[in-house]
């Protein structure tokens, strides 16, 4: 196998193991440079992903490597500078917004720095400023107050008429879809509604990390962290992305503190609470648990209801009662999937120029609210997800093997069905082969003890959990 060749089998399978995220954030731009005797070199962009490769992936590298190769034992990595690094293509890259460019856009900036690059990282430094990344269509007025969000909304209400004098930092947790981004949004709109002068910058946490790394390479890390020194307010949108990512954690733990101590505010936002965050810093965990920390939860049926029919009235169309209850009973998760539910409902007689009736909706939501299937369907997703990770076979992870890795992974499956699908004990021992329900709950009790202390156990979790919802 070519170099290439191997290089891209093995990412295949790594991909397979960590989070999307992370494998964009570590991968991408990275190849062989040298395969010999057993020892591969691979070429790196920059110092942060030759430090992450080799410490925290090095075992998955080499596992993905081994099963292409055998004779492969030793693995190292060098800063490898691509070949196609031209300013220009790297601003051209850096005007798209969607995610991927912008991975992209980092890691062309991710080679050594030219007279050229430090001119343009100066001229984007310029940028963190001047773009807000508020965006109008989120505000407090469209915002539906139920029992599940009244704690975040107020907090996040109160910290946009008292810019840093309350509440410093904020910090909004809860599930996906449920609001979050909606809320600290609506902090900028408020502010820059009473003062477009203010300067504001919202951001996710992993284009914050992309903009830290590009500094680093552009040599403007000095310009970058001065650029946050002048902002009145600070949003950071699900920070649980920044957990493991010691260096970059380390620089914000710089910013924040440097905007704290001149009493300019900060908001986050993440999946979980602070200390639920898998090896996140303590120093930056207790300034986040110092300030206010408020929940979003799942809003119920009469909250529910309420959003379709505020939603409704925002796209001006129109459905019965009895349908719009209809669709808040079976779509409960999130807002995001009950505004999806109504985007679809209107394509559907849009295009087929039909009266939005109960018979439409219920066909046009199938997929969405057979739930009892959809509950089988992920009982699969965890084997296969654990299956891949740990690099088993499926039916050795179901069967009865006690071969001590498989019997741990299949305990961690165990632990997964309980935990994400409140799947039954007996149930989950039927899952296994027909094992006992008490095998089932010792599993669950066992793994669920070990995270309290075991850091690499609780990342691979949370991988894991990811990987569940992925498939
Ligand atoms: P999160 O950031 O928590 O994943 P979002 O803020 O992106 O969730 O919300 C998902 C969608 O649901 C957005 O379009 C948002 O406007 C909408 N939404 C969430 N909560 C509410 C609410 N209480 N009232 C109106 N719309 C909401
Ligand atoms: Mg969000």
């Amino acid at each position: 196998m070519k170099n290439e060749e191997l290089w891209q089998a093995a990412l295949g399978d790594i991909e397979l193991s960590i989070s999307k995220a992370n494998f964009i954030t570590w991968f991408k731009n990275t190849s062989i440079i040298s395969n010999e005797n057993g020892r591969v070199v691979i070429g790196v962009p920059n110092g942060f992903a030759k430090e992450w490769l080799e410490n925290k992936y090095n075992t998955y590298i080499y596992k993905a490597l081994r099963s292409f190769q055998e004779d492969v034992r030793e693995i190292s990595c060098v800063i490898h500078n691509p070949q196609n690094n031209s300013s220009g293509e790297k601003a051209a890259e850096r005007s798209q917004a969607s995610s991927f460019n912008r991975d992209k856009a980092v890691e062309s900036n991710l080679s050594a720095s030219e007279p050229s690059q430090v001119q343009a990282g100066t001229q984007q430094s310029f940028d963190y400023i001047s773009e807000s990344n508020i965006n109008p269509r989120y505000t407090f007025d469209n915002f539906i107050v139920g029992e599940n969000n009244e704690l975040a909304r107020a907090a996040c209400y109160a910290v946009s008429q008292n810019l840093g004098r309350i509440y410093n930092p904020l910090f909004i947790y809860g599930g996906v879809g449920l609001g979050k981004t909606h809320l600290l949004q609506s902090i900028g709109n408020e502010i820059l509604r009473k003062d477009p002068k203010k300067r504001i910058k919202y951001m996710t946490s992993e284009r914050f990390a992309n903009e830290l790394i590009d500094s680093i390479r552009n040599q403007t890390i000095n310009e970058f962290k001065s650029s946050y020194q002048q902002i009145d307010l600070l949003i950071i949108d699900d920070i649980q992305f920044l957990a493991g990512k010691e260096k970059t954690q380390n620089e914000f733990f710089h910013i924040f503190n440097a905007l704290y101590q001149i009493n300019k505010q900060i908001v986050l936002s993440s999946d979980r609470p602070p200390r639920a965050i898998a090896t996140l810093e303590e120093r930056l965990r207790s300034r986040f648990e110092g300030g206010m920390i408020a929940d979003v939860s799942s809003p119920d049926l009469e909250t529910r209801m309420a959003i379709l029919k505020a939603k409704l009235a925002e796209k001006s169309f129109y459905l019965e009662e009895d349908v719009v209850k209809f669709i808040a009973e079976n779509i409960k998760n999130n807002i995001r999937e009950l505004e999806g539910s109504l985007n679809r409902i209107m394509a559907a007689c849009e295009f087929g120029q039909k009266a939005p009736d109960m018979e439409l909706v219920k066909r046009t939501l199938s997929d969405l609210i057979s739930s009892g299937k959809k509950k089988g369907v992920q009982q699969n997703h965890v084997v296969e997800a654990v299956a891949n990770f740990f690099g088993i076979d499926k039916k050795d992870l179901i069967n009865k093997g006690r071969k001590k890795e498989i019997s741990r992974a299949r305990q961690i499956a165990m632990y997964l069905m309980r935990k994400e699908l409140n799947a039954s004990y007996p149930g989950i021992g039927s899952v296994f082969g027909g094992r006992d329900h008490t095998t089932a709950l010792h599993a669950y009790e066992k793994i669920n003890r070990e995270l309290e202390t075991d850091s690499k156990l609780r990342e691979d979790v949370e991988v894991l959990t990811e990987k569940i919802y992925e498939i």
